[in-house]
């Protein structure tokens, strides 16, 4: 039977091998969807402070060599939820009104957030540059999620997001061996 240690988790180590490329990460979900379904299950007993050092380590790792410009999955794929002061930030960035944001790129979502219209995100260009980096919403910063602390909370979420996100997947399938 394996152990679950924080031993075991501080000996974890992400490579430029374990991190996906973009366009095989849905084959490779699919693959792997039951283990790491049942990973996060078994994470969410452990140590919070030992799962936090693991996965912060391991983020600091993978960005390292990872070069998001390379991916922009998450900016074609999803929408971060938009806050109001996220929207004044935009409409500064823009030099438009609040409430011309809102009209040319939000729209509200079953959860009754502001999200944008449309996905890709209006705001990533060809270079998977983001024309508003310097004011982008938040979530856009937070994400993907992995430096944040109290990691068991996002133990669902993330699970999505490695569907979304090679270095996601790639800490979620380490995380999985533990
Ligand atoms: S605002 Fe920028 S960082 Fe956020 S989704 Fe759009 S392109 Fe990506
Ligand atoms: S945060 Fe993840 S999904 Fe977004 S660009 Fe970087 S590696 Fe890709």
């Amino acid at each position: 039977m394996r152990s679950s240690s924080s031993a075991d988790l501080t000996d974890l180590k992400i490579v430029e091998a374990d991190v996906p490329r973009p366009e095989q990460l849905k084959t490779l979900f699919r693959a792997n969807q039951s283990l790491l379904l049942k990973a996060t299950k078994r994470l969410a007993k452990i140590n919070p402070r030992s799962l936090d050092s693991a996965v912060h380590s391991m983020h600091d790792q993978a960005f390292g060599f990872y070069d998001c410009l390379l991916c922009a999955n998450c900016c074609r794929s999803i929408s971060p939820a938009i806050r109001y002061s996220d929207v004044d930030d935009m409409a500064k960035k823009l030099r438009i009104k609040p409430s011309e944001v809102v009209e040319k790129y939000l729209r509200t979502d079953s959860d009754g957030d502001f999200v944008f219209h449309s996905a890709p995100c209006p705001f990533i260009d060809g270079d998977n540059y983001c024309s508003i980096y310097s004011h982008r919403p938040k979530a856009c910063r937070e994400y993907p999620h992995t430096d944040r602390s109290r990691f068991y909370q996002l133990l669902k979420l993330s699970l999505k997001n490695a569907e979304i996100c090679p270095v996601v997947y790639a800490i979620l399938l380490k995380l999985s061996a533990v």
